[in-house]
């Protein structure tokens, strides 16, 4: 009896086999199918946070009508120059969750405008702070004053932003502030301008300055020329005059600003005097995240849209 069951017995046991490889198979083809799915998907979401390794990464974050740019170093120091306005914090405080951001060694608020500064105080009320960076420039705004109070909960002091001063990030990066010049009684004009310097590739951060501040940095004789330009004041025609485009003769131009926004940046004029100068425009409103990497030679530009 025994022998005969046996071979039935290993028969069936083969055809079980048999049917579970296809069951696995078909698993398989299914799970193949669902990752093709989701990546196709990922596609158009946002850009991987994953760090770049021994590279530079500068990231235009999407605050609408407003600024920030979060720059991470080669060997993994943080930067965070502005932090949109005061209805855009939860979004740069997720943004810097998800590119597994908990400390700032250094943060700059260009200056005192709330589209830039706005989202400051929730920043360093809740991530560790290095350094920070500010013009001397007095505001009474409600949003400068909860930015230093912030700062002062913190037990940091404000180091002045201005031309000159040379922040100490990673040896291999070089980063200098090439404005405030002088004192301005516009606010705009009185933004930190910075140029970050990584190998053969270059980076120029204007902050809203306009035609003033940018004219007394072409007359400074301070090296202006960068691969990547974050285009003054969102792209408004007070700024990115044709003798500072000259000067910087970037590749690439970044605007931040916001869909529809009242103030109609970024302007035709703007627009259309970096078409003709051939550069390559990304723009935070029709792109959503801007993410840049540079191995010192090369510079890659992924973006959310
Ligand atoms: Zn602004």
């Amino acid at each position: 009896m025994t022998s005969f069951i046996g071979p039935k017995g290993s028969t069936l046991g083969a055809r079980v086999k048999f049917k579970s490889t296809w069951n696995r198979m078909f698993l398989f083809v299914v799970f193949l199918l669902v990752s093709i799915l989701l990546s196709s998907c990922t596609f158009s979401s946002k850009p991987d946070p994953t760090p770049v390794k021994g590279g530079l990464r500068i990231v235009y974050l999407n605050v609408g009508q407003g600024a920030s740019q979060l720059l991470i170093s080669p060997s993994g120091k943080t930067m965070l120059i502005d932090a949109g306005n005061n209805d855009q914090e939860q979004v740069v405080l997720d943004d810097l969750k998800r590119y597994g951001i908990k400390r700032l060694d250094i943060v700059v608020g260009t200056h005192p405008d709330a589209d830039h500064i706005g989202g400051l105080d929730k920043v360093i009320d809740q991530l560790d702070i290095g350094k920070v960076y500010m013009p001397r420039i007095s505001s009474t705004t409600k949003t400068f004053e909860s930015v230093l109070r912030s700062i002062q909960k913190k037990g940091l002091k404000v180091a002045t932003a201005k031309s000159g001063v040379i922040l100490d990030w990673d040896p291999q990066v070089e980063v200098k502030m090439l404005a405030p010049l002088q004192t301005y009684e516009d606010n705009n004009n009185m933004s930190a301008v910075m140029r970050v310097a990584y190998g053969k590739t270059s980076f120029l951060f204007t902050g809203d300055a306009e035609s003033v501040s940018e004219k007394d940095m072409i007359a400074s004789r301070q090296e202006l020329h960068a691969d990547v330009l974050l285009v003054g004041h969102h792209g408004s025609k007070s700024s990115t005059t044709p003798a500072f485009l000259k000067q910087v003769a970037p590749k690439y131009a970044i605007i931040q600003s916001g869909v529809d926004n009242k103030y109609g940046h970024p302007t035709p004029t703007i627009l259309g005097r970096l078409k003709k100068a051939g550069i390559i425009v990304y723009r935070n409103d029709t792109q959503g995240i801007i993410d840049l990497s540079s191995n010192g030679t090369n510079i890659q530009i992924t973006t959310e849209r």
